[in-house]
């Protein structure tokens, strides 16, 4: 087994990329084994920046291959936001967030017809190695966005995004975890991100 560092403090995230990496060769290693890791400051304007960031600044620290994520929701109604700020839509962090930033996501396309509130969800992966080499994976997933909250697992948007395509009409929070990671913009990403891993380790 090869162990990598997932680089992300959401319990949430981090049980998806658990269950991802179920039947590979590959092996967690979380921020709670490495004390003293740094905090990263998201400030870059793209998925993808921030990924490489958190990625970088974690493998340099801990000496060990590191994969970051960086994801959010773009809703087309309200040109593309809260994009790169899905995190801190609401401006509250912490247990209150979520609910926060569905309030506020609500508010602002009140009065927006059902065929106007397509959405879509994003993800970017880096893989970093401690001497800088990174490759990246990119993943997205298409819905729209529903009035009442509906289901309860995953988190963050997911009771309010209607996914579309095989499982449309249920909400990502009806989505059993393994149907959610089978077409989730992470799941999609990650399974861009294996085989540049494997190709990674062995150059
Ligand atoms: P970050 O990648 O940690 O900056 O935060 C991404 C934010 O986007 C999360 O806090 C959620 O609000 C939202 N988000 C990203 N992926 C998902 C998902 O799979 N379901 C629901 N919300 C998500």
């Amino acid at each position: 087994m090869v162990e990598v560092l997932v680089a992300t403090g959401n319990r949430h995230k981090l049980r998806e990329f658990r269950q991802m990496f179920e039947g590979t060769r590959y092996t967690l290693v979380t921020l709670a084994d490495i004390p003293g890791a740094p905090e990263v400051i998201e400030d870059g304007v793209t998925f993808r920046a921030n990924a490489d960031k958190k990625a970088r600044q974690l493998a340099l620290f801990s000496g060990r291959i590191a994969i970051a994520d960086d994801s959010g929701i773009e809703i087309d109604a309200l040109e593309g936001r809260p994009g790169v700020w899905s995190a801190r839509y609401a401006g509250v962090d912490g247990d209150g967030a979520d609910a926060a930033n569905n309030a506020r996501m609500l508010q602002e396309l009140a009065g927006v017809p059902d065929e106007r509130r397509t959405a879509r969800y994003r993800c970017s992966l880096a893989v970093v190695r401690p001497d800088g080499v990174a490759r990246y994976a990119d993943g997205a997933c298409e819905g729209r966005i529903g009035h009442a909250p509906r289901g309860d697992n995953g988190f963050g948007y997911d009771p309010y995004f209607l996914v579309a395509g095989a499982f449309g009409g249920r909400t990502m929070a009806e989505l059993q975890p393994a149907e959610k990671n089978a077409i989730s913009h992470r799941g999609e990403a990650l399974k861009g991100l294996l085989p540049l891993l494997d190709d990674i380790l062995s150059t």
